[in-house]
């Protein structure tokens, strides 16, 4: 029953960090907007993905970094408060309630409708919710925010174990004795690092050859040492056949490739992600339920005509990060705007243009060590048939490495286009990395010349001198 219709500048399916985005540009730029929301306002990233996770983190690193300097080490007697880390991680999800969002889109005059919104044909969105349907209606655009879930894989007997997926993780209020965490990239090395450090005994089980397998092949290495030297049991190059429960919600036993079987409490499924784009009504506008939404640069969805359909975030599937489909959130609200007054600038690099996607999407893995990644891996670079050169240099080899931990481990690889002597890509791993790595967005976005970035002189002695060390390394 349709209780309700309202006409907007512009819609918005979902309130996630890049929902929110898109309708602060667009209302910004003068246009009314309205997000539609099923859970909480807010999104995955602020109660279940981005923001619990790095907040059950920082105790973890905080306490590996003080043991890392002798005189601190000494300070670090017992071990972490499994209650406080908890107690701290509900502090920064509000306790899974969306007030103080709520308030900022008041504040930012964006009407809020909760509930599951649908496409029902061009320009036209319906909400139902418990209390009736409201049908709404956009002057210029729709844009799908609606994010992504988890992948389960295929794996017999898994779905039936009822596994953990993230957000189990990131809101448990209890840490199970044992757990298995079935994936080594991102989510499930994080997530391990967590439940170790909280006292879990962990095994990952990963299918590719290294752990993050998409980073340089010394980024994986790295880590599984550092991992295993906290004695998380880590299964590279193995899949996972079967998985069984015992009877009555016991142990999970996961039947493996090759290698003894393991047997948990619980098993984590962090396992990649799909487009949360299977109930939204795509099939009324002519497109295909459940595919990731392909984009324009002005994040426009293509196949749909007349340019009033547009995806940011998860759901376009081009960088699963929140602050890059944030950028993507920014540029599509003020792209809305401009060609309602006519003015879309369609040139890359313009403000209406998502080009970085393309060629600068950094990224951190917030484990111990860090890793922090922009642009190309090397072995990408090549594969898109640059002419380029990869220089190395050992973090712990500069002074400020030495001084932030003893013994720092870690390590620094620029990717240099040689035709246009720019950098194409530049990865860090080691202790506090994570805050050098806008240093090398920059030079990446900005295309800056090896021998004008030779006079970007870094502060001695911070963990930045590995710039100068890299330069050197390359030969200037
Ligand atoms: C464990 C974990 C840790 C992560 N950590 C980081 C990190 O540290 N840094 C980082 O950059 N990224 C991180 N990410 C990725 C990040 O969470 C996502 O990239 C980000 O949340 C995407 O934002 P979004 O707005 O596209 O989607 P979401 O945050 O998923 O928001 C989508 C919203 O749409 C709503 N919705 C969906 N369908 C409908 C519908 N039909 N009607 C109404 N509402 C709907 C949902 O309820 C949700 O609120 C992490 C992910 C995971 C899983």
């Amino acid at each position: 029953m349709t209780v309700n219709a309202r006409e907007f500048d512009v819609i918005v399916i979902g309130a996630g960090p890049t929902g929110e985005n898109v309708a602060a540009r667009a209302t910004k730029g003068g246009l009314s907007s309205v997000i539609v929301e099923s859970e909480l306002v807010g999104g995955e990233c602020s109660y279940w993905a981005c923001m619990p996770s790095k907040a059950l983190l920082r105790p973890v690193t905080a306490v590996a970094e003080a043991k890392r300097v002798a005189g601190a080490r000494e300070a670090v007697t017992g071990a972490i408060d499994v209650a406080a880390v908890f107690e701290r991680r509900d502090r920064f999800t509000h306790n899974w309630e969306d007030s103080s969002q709520v308030d900022w889109l008041n504040g930012a005059h964006i009407d809020l409708v909760r509930g599951q919104g649908r496409l029902v044909g061009k320009k036209k969105v319906e909400v139902s919710s418990g209390d009736g349907t409201v049908a709404l209606s956009a002057r210029h655009a729709v844009v799908i925010a609606t994010g992504s879930e988890p992948a389960v894989p295929p794996v017999p007997g898994l779905r039936a174990a009822k596994p953990w997926v993230p957000r189990d993780a990131t809101s448990a209020k209890k840490v199970p004795p044992a757990l298995v965490v079935l994936g080594g990239g991102v989510a499930g090395c994080e997530l391990a690092q967590v439940f170790r450090a909280l006292g879990s005994q962990v095994t990952i089980v990963e299918m590719a050859t290294r752990l993050l397998v998409s980073h340089e092949p010394f980024v994986g290495d790295l880590l599984a040492e550092a991992m295993r030297a906290i004695g998380v049991d880590v299964r590279v190059g193995v899949a996972v056949k079967s998985a069984a429960r015992s009877n009555g919600g016991g142990k999970v036993t996961l039947g493996l490739g090759e290698g003894a079987p393991v047997e948990a409490d619980e098993v984590l499924v962090a396992a990649g992600r799909r487009p949360r784009t299977h109930d939204i009504g795509l099939e009324a506008v002519g497109l295909e339920p459940g595919n990731w939404l392909d984009v324009d640069d002005a994040l426009a969805v293509k196949g749909v005509e007349g340019d009033w359909l547009y995806a940011v975030g998860d759901a376009n599937g081009r960088a699963l990060l929140t602050h890059q489909g944030k950028y993507q959130a920014r540029i599509c609200g003020d792209g809305i705007v401009a060609r309602a007054k006519g003015n879309l600038d369609g040139s890359a690099w313009s403000k209406h243009q998502a080009t970085a996607d393309h060629v600068a999407v950094p990224g951190v893995v917030f484990t111990d060590p860090e890793v922090a990644a922009v642009g190309l891996s090397l072995a990408k670079a090549t594969e898109d048939g640059l002419r380029v050169r990869a220089v190395d240099f050992k973090i712990g080899d500069v002074a400020g490495g030495s001084l932030y931990g003893d013994g720092y481990t870690g390590c620094a690889r620029v990717v240099v286009d040689e035709d246009r002597r720019v950098l194409v890509g530049a990865t860090f791993v080691g202790a506090g990395v994570s805050e050098l790595l806008h240093s090398a967005t920059v030079a990446v976005v900005g295309e800056v010349p090896l021998e004008r970035l030779w006079h970007a002189v870094p502060s001695y002695p911070t963990i930045s001198e590995v710039w100068l060390r890299l330069l050197e390394a390359y030969g200037l």
